[in-house]
């Protein structure tokens, strides 16, 4: 197995659990592996594949996961095909002949097309294992039911002693029970690894107005020159609306939502996945099937509506493992929809449940990856080093005046305003509200002056999360005292804020990370072979030469070569096909192909 992993994807050893699993496989057993977007799950049934006599069967829910994984197989010189509806007739025949010939050895196929093909196609066929990708969409508590998966069940009857192995990257218990039992996996082992992503810095900022939040995204956007990013919007006008901005600042941007035609879409998708646009922003319709490598950031322009969705869509970021950022922008108008949404979902306890720990998040004062890893079940005893809570601890001071001074002034107004009005009488602003109300009369009217408008703003917040204050979400989102509030408001206790520390133009994690002082990773021995000193003209044009052979070809750039392969060029600079091909992620198939015309590059460069 190691030999197969040298010598077709070019990779030096296996992840944690990899090896155990394919084992496992090779014994004839059944399998659940749960591992994080970007673990490394494919390998754990394509090495088997390759080792086992016979066709290793893929289920897989979407053509363009099929077209990827297909795309990425033969660019390592493996034979693999897919069937699906967007199959023509002379494809059909071609995976037909290459089954007949003995020659395919994993075929992707969607589930409908597999229950179809049972008695033709597969019957004829040696089968060597079957593999059930994306395996949660056979459950209903998922958030991808597909009702075709449901009928998955039936192969382990027809195939008794064809080992199944079912893999996903959604971890939740039930989800989990649901995969075994429907697939009828009495015995199979359950595989979980850490669903820590160590690559992915964590930064979340809050209350900022529309035009802060785009000059911060451009500011985002600048420090990743080239790069490819996604940022998620909650509404199709937001989606369009960064996408102008964005564009109007030199970055080729495209936009993707469900009210754009099917082409439209595909055409996105298609430029993205291809590095022929740099910015993708888009709804949350987008990114299922989507498998680029080399996506190096996700910002979430709204805070998303709970931490699965969430994590699921920054783990679409630095799937070949290295550096990537991630920044999610939060304000009390995004509860506000948010929770609108889930009240008429049909499952409004749950959702606003899972909305509550969502906005937690967003608020929370200790590492953010300790929350996420400690939702997904997983304890922490450290803290990460890479999430903007970890970079900057709060500080805080005595702020039982400034609660005072809010909570008073929201009193005298019978607590019939919102936090915008609050902070208008608080800094004494003559809004609309504040005048047709006649609240300047009021004598807490401008009582803080002394506070920018939008830092009153942040500390109310913080009194909403401190429990001083609620919103009344079903009267007009008016703020109330609660009796923690009022026993600050009565001076019987005091109350302690967090300090506003705004961080804006060059986040710190992004000037460190240009520094190269990154932290650690769970993957060393694959970063290890990259010792050395990059040299970045060197990668630009590798990566020019990668885009060029990629275009000549119709295949993503990631494809041709990955980020981290290209980075470790740039690093160890080989000069000749053999050095070539000892580089991580450098198989046999991608040294012959591509050898000579990177080590002339490199050569071309040195000299
Ligand atoms: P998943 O399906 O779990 O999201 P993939 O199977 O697509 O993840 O793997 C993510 C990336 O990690 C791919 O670029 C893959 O080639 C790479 N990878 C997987 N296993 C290894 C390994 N043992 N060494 C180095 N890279 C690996
Ligand atoms: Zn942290």
């Amino acid at each position: 197995m190691h030999e197969v992993l040298k010598r077709v994807f070019g990779y030096d050893t296996f992840r944690p659990k990899q090896e155990e699993i394919i084992r496992h496989l090779l014994s004839g057993g059944d399998a659940l592996v749960l591992m994080p977007t970007g673990g490394g799950k494919s390998i754990c049934y394509q090495v088997p594949a390759l080792m086992l006599p016979g066709v290793t069967i893929v289920v897989s829910p979407l053509i363009s996961l099929m077209k990827d994984q297909v795309e990425q197989l033969r660019a390592n010189g493996v034979h693999a095909a897919a069937l699906n509806s967007s199959n023509s007739e002379e494809e059909n025949l071609l995976v037909r002949r290459e089954v007949d010939s003995g020659v395919l050895k994993l075929l992707y196929i969607s589930p409908e097309r597999l229950l179809t093909e049972l008695p033709y196609l597969v019957h004829e066929m040696r089968i060597s294992l079957f593999a059930i990708d994306e395996a949660h969409c056979i459950s209903q508590w998922g958030h991808d039911f597909r009702p075709e998966y449901t009928q998955l069940g039936v192969l382990r009857k027809l195939y008794p002693k064809i080992p199944i192995v079912a893999l996903t990257a959604t971890a939740d218990k039930v989800t989990r029970q649901d995969i075994l039992s429907q697939l009828n996996l009495e015995n199979a082992r359950t595989f979980i690894s850490s669903f820590d992503r160590p690559n992915l810095s964590l930064d979340v900022r809050r209350g900022l107005s529309t035009k802060d939040k785009q000059r911060a995204i451009m500011d985002f956007v600048g420090c990743h020159p080239d790069d490819s990013g996604i940022i998620y919007c909650l509404s199709r006008k937001n989606t369009e609306a960064m996408a102008s901005y964005l564009m109007s600042h030199g970055i080729t941007t495209a936009v993707y939502h469900a009210g754009l035609t099917t082409e439209e879409r595909d055409k996105a998708q298609d430029d993205f996945v291809n590095d022929r646009v740099q910015v993708i922003c888009a709804t949350v319709a987008f990114g299922m099937g989507i498998n680029k490598s080399n996506v190096r950031y996700v910002v979430h322009y709204n805070l998303p509506k709970s931490i699965e969705n969430f994590y699921q869509e920054i783990g679409r970021a630095g799937r070949d493992g290295l550096p990537s950022d991630t920044l999610l922008f939060y304000n009390l108008q995004d509860i506000v929809q948010l929770s609108k949404f889930a009240k008429e979902s049909g499952q409004a306890a749950i959702n606003m449940e899972r909305l509550e720990r969502m906005r937690e998040y967003a608020e929370a004062d200790v590492c953010r990856r300790r929350i996420l890893l400690n939702y997904f079940g997983e304890q922490t005893e450290h803290d990460c080093g890479n999430c903007d809570v970890c970079q900057h601890p709060p500080k805080r001071f005595d702020g039982t005046v400034l609660v005072q001074k809010a909570l008073s002034a929201i009193y005298r107004t019978g607590q019939k305003i919102t936090l915008r009005v609050a902070s208008d009488i608080l800094h004494g602003n003559y809004s609309p509200e504040v005048k047709s109300n006649a609240y300047d009369k009021l004598p807490t009217f401008a009582v803080g002056r002394d506070v920018p408008l939008r830092d009153w703003n942040d500390y109310i917040l913080q009194m909403i999360q401190l429990g001083y204050l609620e919103i009344a979400y079903d009267e007009q989102n008016h703020l109330r005292i609660t009796q923690q509030g009022a026993e600050v408001l009565y001076g019987r206790k005091s109350a302690q804020l967090a300090v506003i520390n705004r961080v804006e133009v060059i986040p710190e994690l992004l000037t460190r990370r240009r520094k190269k002082e990154t932290p650690t990773f769970e993957f060393v021995g694959e970063m290890a072979t990259s010792a050395g000193v990059e040299s970045a003209a060197l990668f630009e044009r590798l990566r020019r030469l990668r885009l060029r052979l990629a275009q000549e070809q119709g295949l993503p750039p990631y494809i041709v070569l990955s980020d981290k392969t290209l980075h470790a060029l740039a690093t160890q600079q080989p000069t000749t096909v053999s050095q070539f091909g000892q580089v991580s992620g450098i198989g046999e198939f991608k040294q012959q192909k591509y050898g000579q015309i990177f080590v002339d590059e490199i050569n071309d460069y040195l000299s």
